[in-house]
């Protein structure tokens, strides 16, 4: 039986979240908008000790039967949590410290000693964060072009290339910020394409990587977005998630891929917070000035901002509702390879509408900088971009539904 009810557990945290939504983060919001670089420390460290024991974070589980069992609506959890985080602020919620997109690659792919080695250190008493390097100048989209190459030197492996775009680049890799690390993503052996990619651990401040730069950005500007250079970077063999081995078929990178099945619904899940932030907006405006928006009309006698705000209420909840399910299918250790992009899809191109609709709504109002609504409609766009664009979700869902290969449909 389908039940679309949440847990009572999920709904108290969502409570709490979006108290510190509105009290921590709206305020705060436009002034780390305007200072890009400057970094919400008091933010980070109040956030620090509420987040670190909460079980909020992505992940699919490589678990064998020794672990205990993980949290059952994780997941679910996670997409409602960063809803609400995003609500508040998008780019303090990427902003904040957590394993993220790193410790989600550690627990997709990791062995249950680096689980806990590498896991370990986001329990403790400060701040922690972790990034995931794949893209480099040459190669994003199309992620098996990585030229970033590991090779085996004794008990090291000497990591030599160059990766953008970072997501907390910075606080993850520079230990004056953090004890943090950044999963990298590198070939050992560029012949066999896709098969030869692996992901690294690489600690902060590690001698031979060097954060180069901070990207300046149109949205999501407190959050912080680096360029990394590794020449003739060590780090010790049992810093390699998975295997070593290189196989005959490309099977050791759709393990690694999967990685992008835990954070797609999340990512969507920060793209509905923004809609909602902005949906709310107009909603409230409406009210201020007396235009109804009268639900049960027949839709020929709605006026258009009827019609435009009850189409962008429906977008919203279609892709929360595809985000919640891929995150559901997660939880429950189904493959949510197609659900994932669903949502990722929908809620990124949905987020881009929303806020923007909101923006021509209101008129001046949007546009001004005294509020926020112009922010949440830069804000937006990333959610199109990252994990995936909008286009290369949309050629994964078409792959899946129409049983093509990578080969046969890129
Ligand atoms: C703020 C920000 C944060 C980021 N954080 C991270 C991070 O933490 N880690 C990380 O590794 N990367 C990160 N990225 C990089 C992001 O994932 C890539 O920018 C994205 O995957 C697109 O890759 P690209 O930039 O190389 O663009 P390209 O791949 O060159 O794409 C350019 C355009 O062509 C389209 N396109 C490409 N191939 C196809 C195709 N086969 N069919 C149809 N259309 C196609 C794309 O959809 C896009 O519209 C971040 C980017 C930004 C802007």
């Amino acid at each position: 039986m389908i039940d679309y009810e949440l847990s009572p557990d999920i709904v108290a945290t969502r409570e709490q979240l979006h108290m510190l939504a509105e009290h921590a983060m709206r305020p705060i919001a436009r002034d780390y908008d305007e200072r890009e670089h400057e970094k919400p420390w008091d933010f980070i460290n109040m956030t620090w000790q509420l987040s670190k024991n909460s079980g909020i974070g992505p992940g699919r589980e490589n678990r064998d039967k020794t672990e205990p069992r993980p949290d059952a609506e994780r997941n679910l959890r996670t997409c409602v949590a960063v809803e609400e985080l995003s609500w508040g602020d998008a780019g303090l919620y990427l902003a904040m410290p957590g394993p993220g997109l790193g410790g989600a690659a550690v627990m997709a792919a990791g062995t249950p000693e680096q689980k806990e080695r590498f896991l370990s250190r986001f329990k403790g008493e400060k701040a922690v964060w972790s990034a995931m390097a794949i893209t480099e100048p040459g190669a994003g989209s199309d992620s098996a072009a990585i030229q970033t190459t590991a090779v085996r030197d004794g008990d090291h492996w000497v990591l030599n290339g160059t990766k953008i775009f970072c997501t907390s680049g910075l606080m993850a890799g520079d230990p004056s910020k953090s004890n943090g690390f950044i999963v990298v993503w590198a070939t050992v052996d560029r012949s066999a394409g896709r098969a030869g990619i692996k992901s690294f651990i690489v600690n902060a401040g590690t001698p031979g990587m060097t954060i180069a730069k901070c990207e300046d950005k149109m949205g999501i500007r407190v959050s912080d977005t680096a360029t990394l250079i590794f020449e003739d970077c060590r780090i010790p063999l049992d810093q390699i998630l998975g295997s070593p081995e290189v196989p005959k078929t490309s099977e050791g990178f759709k393990g690694v891929m999967a990685t992008f099945d835990a954070t797609r619904p999340i990512v969507a899940a920060s793209a509905i917070g923004v809609g909602r932030a902005a949906l709310d907006f107009v909603r409230e405006e409406l009210k201020r000035q007396n235009i109804p928006i009268r639900y049960g009309t027949a839709v020929h006698k709605l006026t258009a901002i009827e019609r435009d705000f009850m189409d962008m209420e429906a977008n919203l909840q279609a892709a929360r509702l595809l985000t919640w399910r891929a995150a559901w299918m997660m939880d429950r250790g189904q493959r949510n390879n197609l659900e994932a992009s669903m949502a990722k899809a929908k809620a990124g191109l949905v987020v881009t509408q929303v806020t923007q609709k909101a923006v021509e709504i209101l008129g001046p109002l949007g546009y001004s900088r005294e509020l926020l609504l112009e922010k949440w409609m830069r804000d937006a766009k990333i959610n199109d971009i990252f994990e995936g664009t909008q286009q290369i979700n949309m050629m994964i869902i078409a792959r899946r539904i129409l049983g093509y290969s990578s080969k046969e449909l890129s």
